[in-house]
């Protein structure tokens, strides 16, 4: 018979203003312990019986509720598991589960980051102080003869317990909601709660609105808010496409269909399962914004963890279940734990494997993907070292042919003996640059995306003999026509640079005459690749304003093989066409810039005056 009242053997006074405190930002936490108490003791129950210490009752089916009671203002959490006997409840509400409480406080008082504590402590039965007045246990232990138990306490260290009435084995955790915390007596609030830590939770979860009519229950289907049985315990050959794509959808909220998939399932040296997707991008210049779930035996812990979770695959979308973490302790203390590099190393080597095997198998898929897969890889390579390792052969290029290369394919293609590869960054401005590598059947790559920039630097700090060019940065040797004379194109170019100089008042102005192949282009921008390169990390970086601080890096080429430069020279010479003559150079000039970059607005002023004039004259 139990009539007790008695004190918490707890010294800190003031223990739940604290906790309550400390666990604001988070507290929807006490349904996530509250539920996993009573999945516990479910799983215990079973246990024991399974080793015949327990007897079931007949037809036992595992059940939790969530009671919620807006009139009433309680919450309750119902379990058919393992119950407590009355002493049990002494040991370990009275004083085990306090004891962790106090010990929590201990730990953290000094701690300034909230973060990192809330969420990631057992702070266990305790947290549901955070939202109550009164806490209400009623519980009846499987063991023979046990009477059950009614253990009550406001708070504030002070509880009462005596004997009541509950004829089934299993707890019932009733929370009467402070006024502070009202928004937990929404269904839809608790719904959504349980919905995001418990989806997936082994034990069927109900919740039940407790001030819903009885007869609009009637046509209510009896349905558990949780999934038991998610894909990633299935067997990776009993999984299909679809079921794969279904659970995408179902657990990410995403219309699209993932590109493809790894199912991990390990039980040696570690547990670890789950299933992580490559998404599709939505526009080709999104950042991937990913998502890797992580749960602790069906339970949801967090997003993103990065204490746990290789930083590159938070690109990717993913639920990673990882039974042996212990993840009631603080993520410092995951740190200096050898399991995040395990896991690390695992989920590496897999995600490198499957893109190994689309490659060789399916490198039709693999190109398809590309353009979706590739800021991943890339990140991927240059954040992981293992990673680019195992991946550094199958990295393939878009090429301004639409087709799609591996770096040795490129060089060897393109014969290029001094292992350059030519790149594009904007198709549409340097689209007269793309023509003439075309027209000379040369090579060229498309990197256009965000994370390129860096990549390329990457790739060469790997490859200290391949580098890498804009197309704007060089003239390529098989552009040139065969019968190129460079000393008289040497003595040429002092007389164009008169000219030029003259005509744009540039008096910087660095030129260079070439015989090109296409007779029809006039001239072409040149800018070195290192000079480009250093001025657009100014620009990235603030500062300076990159387009006038350097603008006498840009080389003017013309090609003397082209009518209009040789007119230019000649009318020059002529005293009543001289005019003409700058007039053109001007022009030539002007549109060769446009070619290569915007022109500032008091440049292309001029530009469209002159073009008018060219106009009038000619009609
Ligand atoms: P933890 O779950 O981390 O051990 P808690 O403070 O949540 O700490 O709970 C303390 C103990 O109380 C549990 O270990 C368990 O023995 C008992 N307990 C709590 N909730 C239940 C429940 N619903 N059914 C049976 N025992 C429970």
């Amino acid at each position: 018979m139990y009539n007790e009242r008695g004190s918490i053997s707890i010294e800190t006074e003031n223990i739940f203003p604290i906790i309550k405190k400390w666990l604001y930002s988070e507290k929807d936490i006490f349904l996530r312990e509250l539920v996993s108490n009573a999945s516990d003791a479910i799983s215990k129950l079973k246990k024991l019986s399974d080793i015949g210490e327990a007897v079931l009752p007949e037809g036992y089916k595992p059940r939790i509720e969530v009671l919620v009671n807006k009139e009433k203002g309680t919450i309750a959490i119902s379990d058919n598991g393992i119950g407590m006997t009355g002493e049990e409840v002494k040991k370990y509400i009275n004083q085990i589960a306090f004891s962790g409480a106090k010990e929590f406080i201990e730990k953290y008082k000094d701690k300034t980051d909230e973060n990192q504590i809330i969420g990631h402590f057992g702070l266990g039965f305790y947290s549901s102080f955070m939202v109550s007045e009164k806490v209400t246990i009623e519980t009846l232990s499987y063991k023979e003869g046990e009477k059950a138990v009614l253990w009550e306490s406001t708070g504030n260290t002070e509880y009462t317990m005596q004997d009541c009435e509950k004829n089934t084995v299993g707890t019932v955790v009733t929370l009467k909601i402070a006024e502070d915390s009202k928004e937990f007596l929404d269904t839809w609030k608790v719904r959504e709660i349980l919905k995001k830590y418990f989806a997936f939770l082994q034990y069927e979860i109900y919740l039940i609105d407790e001030n819903e009519k009885k007869d609009d229950k009637k046509d209510k289907e009896e349905k558990p808010i949780n999934n038991t049985h998610p894909l990633w315990l299935k067997n990776p050959r009993d999984c299909t496409d679809e079921e794969y794509k279904s659970f995408y959808h179902e657990v990410f909220f995403d219309f699209n269909d993932p590109l493809f998939w790894i199912h991990i399932n390990m039980d040696y040296p570690f547990n670890m399962k789950g299933i992580i997707y490559f998404p599709k991008l939505k526009h080709e210049f999104d950042t991937l914004e990913g998502k890797i779930k992580l749960f602790y035996n069906q339970v949801f812990v967090a997003d993103n963890i990065k204490e746990v979770i290789p930083e590159f695959l938070m690109l990717l979308k993913g639920c990673l279940d990882c039974p042996d973490l212990p993840l009631n302790v603080s993520r410092s203390f995951l740190q200096n734990e050898g399991y995040v590099n395990k896991i690390s190393n695992h989920i590496t080597k897999k995600v490198a494997d499957k893109l190994q095997l689309l490659f060789k198998k399916d490198r039709g898929d693999y190109e398809k993907y590309w353009d979706d897969i590739n800021p991943f890889v890339k990140y991927g390579c240059m954040r992981e070292p293992k990673f680019y390792e195992k991946i550094k052969d199958i990295l393939i290029y878009k090429t301004i042919n639409g087709k799609y290369v591996t770096q040795s394919e490129y060089l060897e293609k393109n014969n290029q003996k001094d292992k350059v590869i030519y790149y594009v960054n904007d198709e549409k401005q340097q689209a007269q640059y793309i023509n003439m590598f075309k027209e000379n059947g040369i090579d060229a790559v498309v990197l256009n995306t965000m994370i390129d920039t860096h990549f390329i630097s990457f790739m060469e700090s790997q490859n200290r003999d391949v580098k890498f060019m804009r197309v704007d940065a060089d003239i390529i040797q098989n552009m040139k026509a065969d019968d190129a004379n460079n000393d008289a194109n040497k003595k040429l170019a002092e007389k164009y640079e008169k000219i030029f100089k003259e005509a744009t008042g540039k008096d910087k102005l660095k030129l260079t005459v070439e015989s090109l192949k296409n007779e029809s282009m006039p001239a072409m921008i040149l800018i070195s690749e290192h000079a480009r390169r250093f001025k657009d990390m100014s620009r990235a970086f603030g500062g300076l304003n990159g387009n006038d601080v350097f603008p006498d890096e840009e080389t003017l080429v013309l090609n003397v093989r082209n009518t209009i430069i040789q007119r230019i020279a000649k009318l020059y010479e002529e005293d009543n066409r001289r005019e003409d003559a700058l007039l053109a150079a001007s022009h030539v000039y002007d549109l060769a810039m446009l070619n290569h970059r915007q022109l500032d607005p008091e440049t292309m002023t001029k530009f469209i005056e002159r073009s008018n004039g060219l106009l009038m004259r000619l009609l």
